[in-house]
């Protein structure tokens, strides 16, 4: 599948489109799921034009998998989930949406509502907030 510069993820990458941003380095970008499907919902991509994580090249690896990790502690840091998930799909055939390579971090535990994918948006100041509890929490 050939890139597609207009996808969502390439204009805010390009300041085209707004994200409430959690980590930023010169290698990688993460910000909030504008329909999360738990509270601290992160969405992790690298800054190169790839729709999956086969073509990604080596550089880019380390600093995106760091990244998610550190994420994901923050994430357990804030929220004390039991569980947290790491998902990453490539192709529509997998359920992709969205075609520049993303990991999805996922908050869950035992009774916390696991909303739908790509469903429901939530309210910028709901997630402005959660994102301050995360970036407070992350540890590089
Ligand atoms: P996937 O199905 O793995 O491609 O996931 C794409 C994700 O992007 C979904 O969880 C959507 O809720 C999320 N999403 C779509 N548009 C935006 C956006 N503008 N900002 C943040 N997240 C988005």
């Amino acid at each position: 599948m050939n890139y597609d510069q207009e996808n969502i993820f390439a204009k805010i990458l390009r300041n085209e489109a707004n994200c409430i941003k959690v980590y930023e380095d010169s290698k990688v970008l993460a910000f909030m799921d504008v329909m999360p499907q738990a509270p601290g919902h992160t969405l992790v991509i690298p800054k190169f034009e790839t729709t999956d994580l086969i073509n990604l090249p080596d550089e880019y690896l380390d600093p995106l998998l760091k990244a998610t990790r550190n994420i994901a502690a923050a994430i357990k840091k804030v929220y004390s989930p039991t569980g947290v998930m790491i998902l990453q799909l490539n192709g529509e055939e997998a359920g992709q949406t969205v075609f520049h390579l993303h990991f999805h971090i996922i908050q869950r535990s035992e009774g916390l509502n696991y909303r739908f994918h790509s469903r429901d948006i939530e309210d910028t100041e709901i997630l402005e907030n959660e994102a301050k509890k995360i970036r407070q929490a992350i540890v590089i």
